[in-house]
């Protein structure tokens, strides 16, 4: 335990360069985030976690959205392949009914599953719980205690969306 304390703290104290890191549970950001793939209406909800960063990110970034600053952590999965992670309270996913898995997990002592879009079932990111409660609390999907973690590329904010639009409507005048 105390080990693993050190090590979250030189995680913390690498990132120190961060500017506003936030001390709050979540950062309400403006709009939503929506998913790339079919662009669907409040797919992802909008309630960002800044504070819990896994011991296994191989970087972490500052990003801004709606003018709030939001925390990207880049990991890598069992095969290799590398995803930028943003961690959200709340997400919409695809009610499946595939399993939890404890092993390889990037969050010690929490399980996960997939997380796909509900409308068009692109893989957007995926949900965490903790271990102890996967099977007592609802199985589908993360309570109280899990979080979601979803691929940045998957997702674009509503703003940018719109601005996509007006940029639209600009050139078919
Ligand atoms: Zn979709």
């Amino acid at each position: 335990m105390k080990c693993q304390l050190l090590i979250i703290f030189a995680v913390l104290i690498n990132f120190s360069i961060l500017e506003e890191h936030n001390s709050t549970d979540t950062t309400q950001i403006e709009g939503f985030l929506l998913c790339k793939s079919c662009g669907a209406d409040n797919s992802i909800l909008n309630l960002i976690i800044n504070n819990r960063i896994s011991e296994q990110a191989v970087n972490v970034q500052n990003l801004t959205v709606s003018n709030k600053s939001i925390i990207v952590q880049e990991l890598t999965n069992p095969l290799g392949v590398r995803f930028k992670v943003i961690l959200t309270k709340k997400a919409n996913c695809f009610k499946s009914k595939g399993g939890w898995y404890s092993g390889g997990s990037w969050f010690n002592k929490y399980s996960w599953k997939l997380c796909q879009c509900p409308t068009c079932k692109a893989h957007v990111g995926w949900m965490f719980e903790l271990t102890d409660l996967v099977y007592r609390n609802d199985p589908f999907f993360p309570g109280e205690t899990g979080f979601y973690g979803i691929i940045l590329d998957s997702v674009i904010s509503e703003s940018y969306a719109d601005s996509l639009l007006m940029l639209d409507k600009l050139l078919q005048n």
